[in-house]
């Protein structure tokens, strides 16, 4: 009887947290966790395919096993290249016996029994559900800060992404639902939530209640023992002035925005279908910047997209300047399959991609240099993550997502000290790097 099982994820948050709810089915159907695939008699890759190199990684990690038709293990592909390459992946893998997107996941626990009963091509590909995948059972991997998942899939069709192809349409869970499982998280000692879904801004509650994003949002920051709550990803379309005021109203609701822009340039947003120019996008900046709290912002950025001028390209350096990011996650353009983009023209070559991406980071990096040494001497309330061994620094996470290594004068190593993890301490920030913040508890 097979019942071990592996399980790699790659990709988002989502994609982790999807993996959490699939060992915590797999748990509830009396399988057991191993940590080497060669240890395990079923072995699962939770996959990404928002960019081509991500995509690649998988098809790497199954051919190690093709030889011996994967020595007698049963392989499955989850995710969005599941969903993506669907039974093609029988082809190229002969050894895979299960291929499941994330729209299939309610369906796992069938799904176990035909690979069980040694079906060698059980798919799970249908995106024609109104469910979104919840579980008593998630198991979590953190103890303090737990992910809730409010919306399923995407309704936009951004030019150059596939999620809407491997995610399926837009399910958003009942208010009901996710408060349910907010509350119970706090009663098991859960304080840090994370609110997460491709665009959790176009929240919709399925119940006569009909609340939209900014209410769940409040509502969840009003939970007895809830010490903080983000959400990401949030699409600037969608992003409404309400959510700034209930950041305002109430700070559990963390001072942090991830609002990707993808590009500086209005001309280059239109031909992403991004629904929004860099005037609209710059007025909920604005917003930002009038709130209470200084709200730290983050976004994601495109280089490279078919048809980006040199020009354009400048438009998103001044962008940076206008705006001041945290920090940016920046890619290269992937041609992806399915999507809109596959028919622009101009297409830019690799190392222009590569070369608009170095000066992209070297700008953000000197922009979070700044905006990071203007922190020094201040107090940021630190949630403790862990102990960093090697250099004797505790590692915490500020409201705004900042990472705050520090040392404290009664608590100097992890042995005596496990419990200071999941606290929330004061720190005094003392020096800053670009990626960083180092500093000393005062309480
Ligand atoms: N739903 C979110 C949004 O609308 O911003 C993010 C979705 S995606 C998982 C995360 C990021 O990957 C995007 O914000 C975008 O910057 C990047 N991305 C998506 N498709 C890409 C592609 N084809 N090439 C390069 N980067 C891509
Ligand atoms: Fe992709 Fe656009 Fe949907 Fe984000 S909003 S998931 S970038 S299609």
């Amino acid at each position: 009887m097979m019942k071990t099982f592996y399980i790699e994820t790659f990709g988002c948050q989502m994609n982790a947290h999807d993996s959490e709810k699939v060992i915590g089915t797999l748990l509830t159907e009396g399988y057991s966790q191993v940590e080497t695939p060669e240890q395990a008699e079923l072995v699962l890759y939770n996959t990404c395919s928002i960019r081509d190199k991500a995509e690649q990684k998988v098809f790497h990690r199954l051919q190690q096993f093709k030889k011996d038709h994967g020595k007698g293990k049963v392989f499955g592909v989850l995710g969005c290249v599941a969903q993506q390459e669907g039974e093609k992946i029988f082809e190229k893998a002969p050894h895979v016996s299960l291929v499941a997107g994330s729209a299939s996941y309610t369906k796992l626990p069938q799904m176990l029994v035909q690979l069980e009963r040694g079906d060698r091509r059980v798919t799970g590909l249908s995106l024609d559900t109104a469910d979104t995948f919840e579980t008593p059972f998630t198991r979590r991997d953190n103890p303090h800060r737990a992910y809730i998942t409010i919306i399923e899939g995407c309704d936009k069709a951004c030019a150059y992404c596939v999620v809407p192809f491997t995610r399926g349409p837009e399910r958003s869970r009942t208010s009901e639902s996710v408060l349910r499982e907010a509350r119970e998280l706090a009663s098991k000692g859960y304080t840090d939530i994370q609110l997460l879904g491709q665009n959790v801004n176009s929240y919709h509650d399925p119940s006569p209640a009909g609340w939209r994003f900014a209410r769940l949002l409040r509502a969840v920051g009003e939970l007895d023992g809830i010490k903080r709550v983000r959400f990401t990803t949030s699409h600037p379309r969608d992003f409404v002035k309400d959510i700034i005021d209930a950041i305002d109203d109430n700070p559990v609701l963390c001072n942090h925005v991830h609002l990707p822009v993808q590009s500086g340039s209005s001309a280059i947003l239109e031909r992403m279908q991004r629904l929004y120019t860099r005037d609209e996008y710059m007025r909920r900046i604005d917003w930002m910047k009038s709130a209470r709290r200084t709200i730290s912002i983050t976004t994601d950025v495109i280089v490279g997209f078919p048809g980006e001028t040199e020009s354009d390209f400048q438009d998103t350096l001044t962008l940076l300047d206008q705006v001041e990011y945290d920090s940016i996650f920046c890619f290269k353009y992937s041609k992806r399959p399915n999507t809109s983009a596959l028919a622009l023209e101009d297409h830019i070559s690799e190392e222009e991609k590569t070369r608009r991406l170095a000066v992209l980071q070297e700008k953000q990096r000197a922009i979070q240099i700044r905006r990071n040494s203007e922190l020094v001497g201040t107090v940021e309330e630190a949630m403790i993550e862990g102990f960093n061994r090697a250099t004797g620094q505790w590692i915490g996470r500020t409201s705004q997502n900042r990472t705050l290594n520090f040392t404290h004068p009664l608590y100097g190593s992890l042995e005596e000290n496990v419990s200071l993890i999941g606290k929330y301490l004061d720190v005094r920030v003392t020096r800053a790097g670009p990626n960083s913040l180092a500093g000393e508890a005062i309480n």
